[in-house]
């Protein structure tokens, strides 16, 4: 079985402030499918915030508000993908992990002991920032950093960054029409690693430079990322089924 963890970000997870269930049964799907070939996988998932906001419409420019607002929505998001799962006989989990427990060895063996117990029964994990401890991703990174923690220390060889857009080019493809898809990427240089964030609707808060840094950890741990659509499963589809690069960037 090859590991491979799958990140969903808010945006591709959300319409008008509501969880997007077509989009979200059609990742259901996808992971279904995949374990029929040979993937293990894990599925870092954000959309907590906008599930809780359907119930209770709090101000969410600010942070307590919006881990109240996680608090009441992560129970409603693992609801609606048990759900979903159920339908292709699938048992998913929730793990609630917060960044500091990457920096210290026994709670990643702790952890990573329970990845492995839950993908050997055949139970999808499907993890998030614990966000009433720890407020990190909340504030920036939309669970981008947290997602390649999760790949290198529960080792899955990739990454599969699901987002907004569906590749990384040479210059925001939302500002400039000539912008150029790249195919493959081996190498990110340091003024890329630091521009400015650049979120590109109120739910997401990490943009394409947290991206860039969780492969570039990636890369320098030996692992890959692949970037591709939420919203079109077509192009991650043909990679990671059919063995076929047609769209997205991979990072290796
Ligand atoms: P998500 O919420 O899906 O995780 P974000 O909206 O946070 O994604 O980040 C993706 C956005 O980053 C794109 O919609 C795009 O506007 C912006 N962006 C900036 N520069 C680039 C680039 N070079 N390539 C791709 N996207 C870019």
């Amino acid at each position: 079985m090859k590991r491979i963890v799958i990140k969903v970000g808010s945006h591709v997870l959300t319409e008008n402030g509501a969880i997007a269930k077509p989009r979200m049964l059609a990742l259901v799907q996808l992971i279904a499918e995949l374990k029929t070939h040979h993937y293990d996988v894990i599925l870092v998932s954000s959309g907590a915030v906008s599930a809780g906001y359907t119930q209770l419409p709090l101000d969410r420019s600010q942070v307590a508000n919006k881990q109240a607002l996680a608090a009441i929505g992560q129970p409603l998001l693992l609801k609606m993908y048990q759900e979903k799962f159920a339908r292709f006989n699938l048992l998913c989990s929730q793990v609630l992990l917060s960044a500091d427990v990457f920096g210290e060895p026994e709670h990643i063996a702790h952890a990573k002991n329970a990845i492995d117990t839950l993908l050997k029964n055949n139970v999808v994990p499907i993890i998030n920032e614990n966000d009433t401890v720890s407020i990190e991703e909340l504030v920036f990174g939309d669970n981008d950093r947290l997602s390649a923690h999760v790949a290198h220390y529960f080792d899955a060889s990739l990454l599969v960054i699901l987002s907004d857009i569906d590749a990384f080019y040479d210059k925001d493809p939302n500002k400039y029409d000539d912008a150029k898809r790249r195919v493959v990427v081996n190498r990110l240089a340091e003024d890329e690693l630091n521009a400015e964030h650049t979120p590109n609707n109120e739910f997401a808060t990490g943009g394409i430079v947290t991206k860039l840094q969780s492969a570039d950890f990636l890369m320098k741990q030996g692992r890959e990322m692949f970037l591709a659509s939420g919203f079109d499963l077509g192009d991650v589809k043909a990679f990671l089924v059919d063995g076929e690069h047609k769209g997205g960037t991979l990072f290796k």
